[in-house]
């Protein structure tokens, strides 16, 4: 085959290669929706940055040809629902051709001494087996390059090589992108979205699963440090970043009242935490409709402060009849942040994020009874029905907020 028909469209050569991972298992109907839906965030995630491209879908991958490879490839290994990509040279099928690309790629990359290793697959079963390809093709590659060792565990330098139904594939690096499921093939959940570390990272692994998100962030005024509203804002820009193309809402209700109310009423200290907890909980419970969103998102971590206790959890979740998911629910606090620098939601320097109605003391296993009785004084659902009436919407789209103003009476 000439080396002018392998190019796809628009001419070009160099495809971006998307390998999709559990998708697989899904059966046929199923596949063929979330790789729709993949394609789609992978054309808004491209259009988000002014890019435009065209696409095969042969079986198992994606291909996208587009001017700027690298610049899609690094566009699409931050799209849910990708597994890698790979930047290729796309040729004809034959062992001749396959051999001219890998051992013109192989040679700008590999000096005598070093290890190697090529890696071989056909999906069409017909001439050499994968293994006599890969044998014919390391020949080649170590005629050019002399001083080479193969090393088929632990090589310095691999090469990949595919034979499929639209031709030949062969590449050199592949660059790991989430995973997880496409964006929007599970339904919306509603995130309580803090100025901290965990609930980003519980958002971002929520998108991660195929959910849109909407945030909700409760202010706390005079009771929280000054730089917690800034920071909560801006772990919703950040997360914007991982849904190009996608307008990204996060609702800020107030809850400085319920925090005078406590402080009015004398409410004992050690059981503000899990009051202040559960009217989030019941103001996300209200939004959830609004936003049309099935389930509430929280940071909440077995263990890691006084309000997280098995015995607190429990409480707080009895406060709301909806479902409530926790994605780091067992994650160690060190693998939280790990993953918070990966995304780039990690601020080393916060600022003053702190809570002023913390007490010194929180109750660790917090008695229901108890707590209704202090709800029911401070008269909790019409603070709920208060501060769901007078929200304020801030929109995040591709790295850049767009705040919209109060809305009341929602
Ligand atoms: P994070 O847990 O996100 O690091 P944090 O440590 O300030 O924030 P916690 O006291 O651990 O907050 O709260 C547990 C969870 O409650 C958070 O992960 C988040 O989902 C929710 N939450 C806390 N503060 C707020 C807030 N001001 N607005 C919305 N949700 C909040
Ligand atoms: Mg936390």
């Amino acid at each position: 085959m000439a080396a002018a028909d392998n190019c796809g469209a628009g001419g070009v050569k160099n495809p971006v290669m998307v390998r999709y991972g559990e998708l697989f298992l899904k059966s046929e109907p199923v596949k063929y929706h979330f790789i729709g839906m993949l394609l789609r965030n992978i054309r808004r995630a491209l259009s988000a940055h002014g890019l435009s491209a065209h696409y095969e879908t042969p079986r198992g991958r994606i291909l996208i040809f587009g001017d700027q490879p690298e610049k899609i490839a690094w566009i699409v290994a931050r799209v849910f629902g990708v597994v890698d990509v790979s930047i290729c040279t796309r040729t004809g099928s034959s062992p001749e051709d396959l051999t001219a690309a890998a051992v013109t790629l192989a040679s700008k990359q590999l000096t005598a001494g070093m290890s190697f290793a090529v890696r071989a697959k056909r999906q069409l079963k017909t001439g050499l087996t994968s293994q006599e390809l890969g044998t014919l093709i390391g020949s080649a590659i170590y005629d050019r390059v002399p001083g080479l060792r193969v090393d088929l565990n632990c090589p310095e330098y691999e090469i990949f090589v595919e034979v499929r139904d639209v031709g030949g594939l062969v590449y050199d690096s592949r660059i790991k992108a989430p995973g997880g499921l496409p964006l929007g093939t599970q339904g919306r959940v509603l995130v309580l979205l803090s100025a901290g570390i965990d609930s980003p990272v519980a958002s971002w692994l929520a998108m991660k699963r195929g959910c849109e998100t909407s945030h909700l962030y409760l202010d706390a005024g005079r009771w929280a440090g000054c730089d917690v509203t800034p920071a909560a804002t801006e772990n919703h820009r950040r997360l914007s970043l991982w849904c190009p193309g996608y307008e990204l809402s996060m609702i800020i209700a107030d809850s400085e009242p319920l925090f005078d109310e406590m402080h009015r009423l004398r409410t004992p200290a050690r059981y503000r935490c899990v009051i202040c907890k559960r009217f989030m909980h019941r103001v996300a419970a209200r939004m959830m409709q609004k936003e049309g969103a099935r389930a509430i998102v929280t940071g909440e971590n077995l263990g890691q402060v006084a309000s997280q206790t098995l015995a607190n959890l429990s409480v707080i979740s009895q406060a709301v009849a909806v479902p409530v998911l926790r994605p780091l629910i067992t994650y160690d606090k060190e693998e939280t942040i790990w993953l918070a620098r990966r995304i780039g939601t990690f601020d080393p320097h916060p600022g003053d994020l702190v809570c002023r109605a913390a007490p010194r003391m929180p109750a660790t296993a917090a008695i229901l009874e108890e707590i209704l009785k202090c709800e029911q004084a401070m008269e909790v659902d019409r603070i709920t029905e208060q501060t769901c009436e007078s929200v304020r919407f801030v929109k995040a789209q591709n790295g850049v907020i767009t705040p919209t103003g109060y809305h009341t009476a929602l």
